[in-house]
């Protein structure tokens, strides 16, 4: 099959690596990945190598369902790496399942697994040329790109390869003995090292990953650098110049609460998000309840700085997937219905600041409110702990494409009657930016403003290429 460019692919992945000598390291990815399940939901996999050879195991479904005691025990090895993925376009298929698996021209194995998206991948296809046949994501094709430069050393493929890599991309990679964390010169998708009690590492998108195994925060892994780890320990090469660019939705939703970064914890700066949002937006009301769990901590933030009690008038069911990481329209509405169940004694005959952290398409903001009004709610105040969702992303979070935007070209007066809702007000994006207290200019908010760090191709940024995909 000859590539097909799915760069508008939208994955929003999470990416876990071990090397831990004397270890079970097939159970340590095995609960990384268990922590970054919120990152996707439709398939996981796991590699796995002694040393000899590299075995990979990946299926559709969530991390408990694919792996149980039987098939871990079957991947033995010191070295592992692994991923958890969801995908709007290009099918949701074990094909595309992750890790991606190449063979070097040498003979070694090579596996990697990839978080973000790459904007524009046609000058890798045409240097691979036959080559490229098969790949039928930016994952795959990236790793027949290192792959074939693998004649040399493998660290040495990566640094040449990513040293010309147009997009965001956090990737852990493995030979039969090394394992690689990579991150893009602008550092959009988080990426964190970890030293585990008996002396291994391990590479992971969050820091979530790193307390289930019992690792300590290292650091993360800086924009331009790849870590290579070994039996020898850490080395550090750089093919870029940094020019970070943080992704300001890992705040906002992507990551979870107990993430850290260097400057704050997720959980904090959703906190200072909430107080900010009631500063800038007061309502007289009896109750702030949040839209579990993203705005969970922000409603806390906007009830201890507004003075009006916090209560919990959702009930979430826990064991449904994040509304908008479904894979089709039909499933996303399921999902909203199945996901979020009102408390009517809760709720009527009260004044309601409710707390969500973004709107997107609005469908769901739209029934929400509704089912509030049904459960007897007197009033409806919507506030938002990010600006209006006006641009597509490119590099890995899925959106939606640009017609689909609620806010796209809606004034948010409009959005407030299409809602339904009494008021309506969004955090500014200066507020939302000094709440994560990270330095002036470093973090991506092109969703918000349409300032994209990183170019996008036109044919891209005007969803032509997404439309070639899912018409193909
Ligand atoms: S466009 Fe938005 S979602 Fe995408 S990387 Fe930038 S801030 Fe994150």
């Amino acid at each position: 099959m000859p590539f097909r460019d799915h760069s508008g692919g939208r994955d929003a992945c999470g990416v876990f690596g071990a090397h831990a000598p004397g270890e079970d390291t097939a159970k340590l990815c095995f609960y990384g990945l268990y922590a970054l399940q919120h990152r996707g939901q439709e398939s996981a996999g796991i590699a796995v190598s002694d040393g000899r050879h590299i075995v990979v195991t990946k299926e559709m479904g969530l991390v408990a369902q694919v792996f149980d005691e039987t098939r871990l025990a079957s991947l033995a090895g010191h070295l592992g790496i692994a991923h958890v993925r969801y995908s709007t376009t290009g099918a949701s298929t074990w094909d595309n399942a992750q890790p991606a698996f190449k063979v070097t021209p040498g003979g070694r194995g090579l596996a990697l697994a990839h978080n973000g998206n790459l904007v524009d991948t046609a000058e890798m296809a045409r240097d691979l040329g036959p080559g490229a046949d098969g790949c039928a994501t930016d994952s795959e094709l990236l790793t027949a790109a290192i792959a074939q430069r693998g004649d040399t050393r493998l660290e040495d493929a990566i640094v040449s390869t990513c040293a010309r890599l147009p997009g965001a991309y956090s990737l852990v990679a493995m030979d039969e003995s090394t394992l690689y964390g990579v991150r893009d010169p602008h550092g959009v998708r988080p990426l964190v090292i970890g030293r585990l009690p008996g002396g291994g590492h391990v590479v992971a998108s969050e820091t979530s990953a790193l307390d289930i195994v019992g690792a300590r925060l290292v650091r993360d892994v800086d924009p331009g650098e790849v870590v290579a780890i070994d039996d020898d320990g850490i080395r550090s090469r750089r093919f870029s110049e940094p020019r970070p660019s943080f992704c300001v939705f890992e705040y906002v939703y992507v990551a979870r609460p107990d993430h850290r970064t260097r400057e704050t914890t997720v959980y904090a700066t959703r906190r200072r998000m909430g107080a900010a949002l009631a500063r800038q937006a007061h309502v007289a009301a009896d109750l702030v309840i949040p839209v579990p769990d993203s705005g969970t901590a922000a409603a806390g933030g906007y009830a201890e700085a507004s003075g009006i009690p916090y209560g919990e008038g959702l009930v979430k069911n826990r064991y449904v997937g994040r509304t908008f990481i479904q894979p089709t329209q039909s499933l996303r509405h399921l999902g909203i219905r199945m996901k979020l169940n009102p408390l009517p004694d809760v709720l009527t005959g009260r004044r309601l600041v409710v707390v969500d952290d973004s709107i997107v398409r609005g469908n769901t903001s739209r029934q929400l409110v509704r089912m509030l009004r049904e459960s007897g709610a007197a009033e409806v105040h919507l506030r938002i702990t990010s600006p209006p969702v006006r641009n597509p992303c490119h590099y890995g979070i899925d959106m939606a494409t640009r017609a689909e935007l609620v806010a796209a070209d809606l004034s948010v007066d409009e959005i407030r009657d299409y809602l339904g809702v009494d008021s309506l007000a969004y955090l500014s994006l200066d507020a939302l930016l000094a709440a994560t207290q990270r330095p002036p200019g470093t973090l991506c908010r092109a969703c918000f403003d349409g300032r994209y760090p990183i170019p996008v191709p036109h044919e891209e940024a005007t969803g032509a290429t997404l439309a070639h995909a899912r018409g193909a």
